[in-house]
């Protein structure tokens, strides 16, 4: 390539100036401001120039495409980073994709609540200082027939919080077969550091029996703890007390009882043959004095901590300086509350909730799902892949119900002209990006977790990742 080239290719870029006159500029100055523009051009026009004096260029640049570029370019930078995308993996709380999607009246109270001002704190019939927590204890407490109750930023907060109020400085009794670590490095072990709280481990990994905690407890236990195992089992030859008979030694003692169920459903969703999980309401009938477990796991709401139980345990938390630290937000608030009332009537809840509605979708339902993105699916590949529905198991996740796996229909896509890595990267690259895993040489598309509204995006979508592929 000769230097003369070059200078003659440098020569014919549109001036920054020019370009900005240029009546197609115009839409996008209105849409931008000048200031913007211009410097999206002049990035644009220095990224030309780099590809002329390194040869990797060698046609004269447009002005059309120059603009067409610099539009690109606004795009990209306006774009928001954090997106919703579709959820493919059959993964139904998915922690890296946000968990529990909200029903429609917690985003609608989202809604009411944030666009103007709310009465967060204060109390409407007195005209005084209220508390934020006052608008969702009465419900938690119908819900689960604790006595009081507090709601905090999310569970770990919540374990943090119990074990600071309730064992700081004193010792609290934990079976070494729930010395669980959640995903995020969180560790009850170091929780129970943090909080000041001295952690003695009875029983063996298998088995603690009733004798392990009686033996444990001295005068300066403040608490036994039960940690749910969310994430594992341990199965074989196991024995943990029945939950009534740990509350009755430990109140003999007079040692409260703390329980930390990670996901806590309110309803007991063993009559769809989903686990084996006690409800919040079971584990306080049982004589838990205190639980706490997660808003956006099995509940289905937004992230937040619920620490319910024994009033005077609930008393005391609330006025722990941490507290304050931990507060939940009034976006929370809202869509908890929301989500909450549609328990009061749970046909609704299994309806409206969207984690409920996806665990208990039937099998039926998700063939005829699975054949509809299916025939998308074969229009856009047309006899270039292999498109067939396929069985198999979605996960409940977020570490809730480890062991459970749901049965499904998926849509499995094989012999791709692309490479299946390929197709899956373009996949995450698209405007609505869809989450796919890649097994048995397929790509596969869970459609438990595609809400039907989704199944003609999931396919546009598609549609535009190959099209990017070429
Ligand atoms: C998930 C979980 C937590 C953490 O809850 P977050 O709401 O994610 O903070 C704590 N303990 C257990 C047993 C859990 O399963």
């Amino acid at each position: 390539m000769s230097a003369q080239v070059n200078t003659d290719l440098l020569r014919k870029i549109p001036a920054v100036h020019r370009l900005l006159d240029a009546p197609p500029s115009q839409r996008l100055i209105q849409l931008y401001s000048h200031d913007l523009v211009s410097e999206a051009v002049a990035h644009i026009i220095s990224e030309v120039r780099g590809q002329i004096l390194s040869g990797e260029r060698t046609n004269e640049v447009s002005e059309q495409e120059l603009l067409e570029q610099a539009e690109r370019y606004l795009l990209h930078q306006f774009r928001a980073n954090f997106r919703r995308v579709i959820n493919a993996t059959g993964v139904v709380l998915h922690t890296n994709l946000g968990r529990a999607p909200l029903a429609e009246t917690a985003l609608e109270a989202i809604n009411r609540t944030a666009q103007g001002y709310s009465n967060l704190e204060l109390n409407l019939s007195t005209g005084e200082r209220g508390s934020r927590y006052d608008h969702v204890e009465e419900l938690i407490c119908k819900l689960t027939g604790a006595e009081a109750a507090l709601v905090v930023n999310n569970n770990a907060a919540a374990v943090l919080l119990v074990l600071r109020e309730m064992a700081k400085g004193r010792k609290v009794i934990v079976s070494r077969g729930q010395l669980v670590e959640i995903g995020g490095s969180f560790r009850v072990s170091e929780v129970m550091k943090e909080s000041g709280a001295t952690l003695v481990e009875v029983g063996t990994t298998n088995k603690t029996h009733e004798s392990d905690y009686e033996n444990a407890i001295e005068e300066d236990t403040a608490l036994i703890m039960k940690a749910h195992t969310s994430n594992f089992r341990i199965v074989g030859f196991t024995y943990q007390p029945e939950l009534a008979d740990l509350t009755a030694l430990a109140h003999r003692s007079g040692v409260p009882v703390y329980e930390d169920l990670g996901s806590g459903s309110l309803i007991d969703l063993r009559k769809f043959g989903i686990g084996d999980e006690p409800t919040v309401g079971e584990s306080l009938k049982a004589g838990v004095d205190i639980v706490s477990f997660s808003g956006d796991k099995l509940l289905g709401g937004t992230q937040a901590g619920i620490i319910a139980g024994k009033a005077e345990y609930i008393k005391r938390i609330k006025k722990n300086q941490l507290t304050r630290a931990l507060r939940v937000d009034k976006l929370t608030l809202a869509a908890l509350e929301a989500t909450l009332l549609l328990y009061l009537d749970e046909e609704r809840a299994l309806r409206e909730v969207p984690t409920l509605y996806l665990l208990t979708r039937k099998k039926d339902e998700l063939y005829s799902e699975a054949q509809r993105l299916s025939e998308g699916l074969k229009a856009v590949f047309q006899d270039k892949a292999v498109v067939e529905v396929v069985e198999g198991m979605s996960q409940v996740g977020g570490g809730s119900l480890p062991t459970e796996d749901l049965p499904t229909c998926l849509v499995a896509v094989r012999t791709t002209p692309f490479s299946l890595n390929a197709l899956e990267h373009a996949l995450r690259h698209v405007d609505l990006p869809v989450m796919t895993t890649i097994r048995k040489e397929a790509l596969m598309f869970d459609v438990r977790t595609i809400f039907p509204r989704e199944i003609e995006e999931c396919i546009h979508s598609v549609r535009e990742a190959c099209r990017r592929l070429g």
